[in-house]
């Protein structure tokens, strides 16, 4: 077991691959060209712990709302239009993607590895001091009258995987969240999720852990991956980094590397954005969504931080200004008057278009594996994705299904 492994990615995915490996005795080293806890994805994101929400965005109803969603300056869609060229492949792959059965799938294999998601991240708390940075007061959702069918097929899919959901009304909305003005209808609350008070202090956290474990960092940018017979070789941009096996789990940047591998993966992103109101954090207990405009507020250590929008513009387009008023407007309708807004970040969720992630190895060199692809919830699904992919390096069996993960689906 005390092979070398290299990670590329120091996000959830790569720190929590590393984590996991540690345990079964490997020598691992992670490679990002970022200081872990830069203002990368899982930085930025929003804090949840959503062990429910197996229902990903490939589903029945999203097609027929895309065009009022693009018109509606509060909703959450948005497109950078030197983009769309690009992504049109991407887009018919997601169409064929959203028949009742394909959606069915992907939320049949989404909930199998997020029911265990909660007791992977708490193998890994148990070694770490958390303080106060987990909370357990649960997530909640609320909408109001319109686009109800959509709420009703949501509520329908997830019984009939087993999901436990708590529907409220007004009052106990209100109850739950005093501050909320009271536009909502109706929602639905998830009294086992938890919430993060802050990602970054989490993910340094577990980069200590990893350190103090005997782990190596190597502040680079992987360019390339070579091959001596099949022993697998990072080329950085100052030398050769040579592996046992390696893993690629640098989120919506992963695809560079796998088209050098020789795959066709078809890895673009969904762009999401967050800004924060310092010293609000009083004004909620728990994250709350607001479903029609599909974005959330978290309270955080750096106030309330307002989270939302996919935008389809790859890795490289500026930040959208537009997209930042967005989440600032939906968070005054939510919350009434806030002080001016800090922090304007734009994030890369890394999606595929059946909205599974790639885990598994790669199709075509046996040393080289995959953890990318978690979409809008790779922040929850870090330690499970690590705990899985450590077991295939060790070859251990296992009895969950895991062919719908690899990235031969592509192929
Ligand atoms: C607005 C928003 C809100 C979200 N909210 C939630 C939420 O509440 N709950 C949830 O579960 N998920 C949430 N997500 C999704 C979640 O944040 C991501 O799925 C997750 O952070 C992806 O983690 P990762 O480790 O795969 O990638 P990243 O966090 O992007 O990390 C990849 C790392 O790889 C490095 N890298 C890339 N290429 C190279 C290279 N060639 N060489 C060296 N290093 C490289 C990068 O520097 C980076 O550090 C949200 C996402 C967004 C954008």
């Amino acid at each position: 077991m005390n092979s070398k492994i290299g990670i590329v990615g120091a996000g959830i995915q790569g720190i929590s691959n590393a984590l996991f490996l540690q345990k079964k005795g490997f020598d691992v080293t992670i490679f990002d060209r970022e200081e872990p806890g830069s203002q990368v994805t899982s930085y930025g994101n929003a804090g949840h712990f959503s062990p429910y929400a197996s229902l990903s965005l490939n589903r029945t109803d999203v097609l027929a709302d895309v065009p009022a969603m693009l018109l509606s300056s509060t909703g959450p869609l948005a497109l950078k239009w030197n983009y769309v060229p690009k992504m049109i492949p991407w887009f018919i792959k997601f169409i064929k993607n959203t028949t009742k059965n394909k959606m069915m799938h992907t939320a049949k294999y989404m909930h199998q590895i997020l029911n265990l998601a909660l007791p992977a991240y708490d193998e890994l708390f148990d070694e770490i001091n958390l303080e106060n940075l987990v909370e357990n007061k649960g997530i909640l959702y609320i909408w109001d009258n319109k686009d109800l069918k959509s709420r009703e097929l949501e509520i329908k899919v997830r019984d009939e995987l087993g999901v436990k959901q708590q529907l409220v009304n007004k009052h106990e909305i209100h109850d739950l969240e005093p501050h909320i003005k009271p536009f909502y209808h109706a929602g639905v609350y998830y009294p086992y999720a938890r919430h993060a008070r802050n990602p970054k202090k989490i993910l340094l956290k577990f980069f200590e852990l990893f350190l103090k474990k005997g782990g190596k960092f190597e502040k680079s940018n992987v360019q390339k991956i070579k091959f001596n017979n099949q022993t697998p070789i990072f080329k950085t941009d100052i030398k050769e980094y040579k592996f046992d096996k390696i893993i690629i789990a640098c989120g919506a940047f992963s695809k560079q590397l796998t088209d050098n591998l020789g795959e066709k993966i078809p890895l673009d992103t969904e762009r999401g954005y967050h800004v924060h109101f310092k010293n609000c954090d009083h004004l909620l207990s728990r994250p709350v969504i607001y479903s029609n405009r599909g974005f959330g507020i978290t309270p955080m250590e750096q106030g309330l931080r307002v989270v939302g929008t996919v935008e389809f513009g790859g890795l490289k387009n500026p930040l959208s200004k537009s997209r930042i008023k967005n989440l600032i407007n939906n968070a005054k309708h939510m919350l009434g008057d806030l002080p001016v807004h800090e922090d304007e970040w734009l994030g890369f969720r890394p999606t595929l278009p059946d909205f599974l992630p790639v885990i598994g190895p790669s199709k075509n060199y046996k040393n080289v594996f995959y953890c990318f692809g978690h979409h809008h919830l790779g922040w929850t699904l870090g330690p499970i994705s690590g705990k899985i992919v450590s077991g295939m390096l060790a070859e251990e069996n296992t009895n969950l299904n895991l062919d719908p993960y690899s990235s031969v689906r592509f192929s």
